[in-house]
């Protein structure tokens, strides 16, 4: 489903996404590193991916335009296979990959990929946030690297169906703007660590099947419908919002309201809920804490006494000293 438009149905429209400024400042950065036939791309790739190979001089761009997303995955493998084996470097300007999420396949656009003069592939991953000295933002950083893992497993799935299946390198090329200029600076990326945990993740999740089969008959998610319909839709759906949603879903705002409602801890963070255990909403953890609910043996319960015992003292001696300076 458009997440976005089902969110702007529910009432709650997203406030996720870049702004036009950001947008826009985005694509002509990147239509400044893909100038000139990408040269100055592959000499990033050279430099920080593949330094022993011989530096780029004329590289292949081929065309992968086609029809619908289907069409462009089959030209970018086609591509992808002809530049495999050709001894030089080939870019790949946003090529299209498949995966296969919950048994239903997404398809996946990185900015471009490079094949090496050995045949291998490497993910590159351009984005608008600075790099200061060499180094940016880790959560920026962390946020691209995820990204790239998931581009690096769709790669992964198009080499398995060449013989011999050319390697996919799992250090990505991370393109950002050198300090506070418009010049591009390459940094290698090690994503081994994202790729194994994303394909865990994969490989854990719910087929959509089972959850389709699950919802109630007739559950729909078309964006004409009422807002009424839409949220009895969408409530269908187990949901644990956390704040981490803001800056990752479009129903983000969608959540957050019904999270409010039920009173779940969830929107106040994972670690909090984690540090919870069995205690799920901001009710039970009063009731807990005032020691009407729970099994005193709990830590969590423990905890909570403990401090609303510590509270209820620092409250008494506050009203103490209080009372002391009203009667000097
Ligand atoms: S719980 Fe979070 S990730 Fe799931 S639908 Fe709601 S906002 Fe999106």
């Amino acid at each position: 489903m458009d997440k976005a438009r089902l969110a702007s149905a529910l009432g709650a429209p997203s406030g996720f996404g870049q702004s036009q400024f950001a947008l826009t400042r985005g694509n002509a950065f990147e239509a400044k590193v893909k100038a000139d036939g990408g040269a100055e791309l592959l000499r990033l790739a050279h430099a920080r991916l593949d330094p022993g190979a011989e530096a780029p001089r004329a590289a292949a761009v081929p065309d992968l335009t086609a029809q619908g997303p289907e069409g462009r995955t089959a030209r970018t493998a086609l591509a992808l296979r002809e530049a495999t084996g050709a001894g030089g470097w080939t870019l790949l300007d946003h090529p299209m990959l498949a995966l296969d999420v919950a048994g239903s396949l997404a398809f996946l656009e990185p900015d471009a990929v490079v094949v090496h003069p050995d045949g291998s592939w490497s993910v590159v991953e351009i984005k608008s946030f600075p790099m200061l000295d060499g180094s940016a933002d880790p959560a920026k950083v962390g946020a691209a690297a995820r990204q790239a893992a998931v581009y690096v497993l769709a790669l992964e799935d198009v080499a398995a169906r060449l013989d011999p299946a050319p390697p996919v390198r799992h250090r990505v090329l991370l393109v950002c703007p050198k300090d506070f200029s418009n010049l591009p600076a390459g940094s290698a990326v090690d994503v081994r660590k994202q790729r194994a945990v994303t394909a865990r993740q994969l490989a854990r999740l719910t087929r959509i099947e089972e959850i389709a089969d699950s919802l109630p008959e007739g559950t729909c998610f078309a964006p004409d419908r009422g807002a009424e319909e839409l949220t009895a839709a969408v409530a269908a759906v187990p949901a644990t919002y956390a704040p981490e949603c803001l800056s990752a879903c479009e129903l983000a705002f969608h959540c957050r309201e019904r999270a409010r409602a039920a009173g779940t801890v969830t929107r106040l963070g994972r670690p909090l809920r984690a540090e919870l255990g069995g205690l799920t909403t901001v009710e039970d953890v009063l009731a807990a804490a005032r020691g009407e609910l729970g099994d005193p043996d709990d830590p969590a319960v423990a905890a909570l006494r403990r401090a609303a015992a510590l509270r209820a003292e620092a409250l008494r001696e506050a009203g103490d000293r209080e009372v002391a300076a009203v009667c000097r």
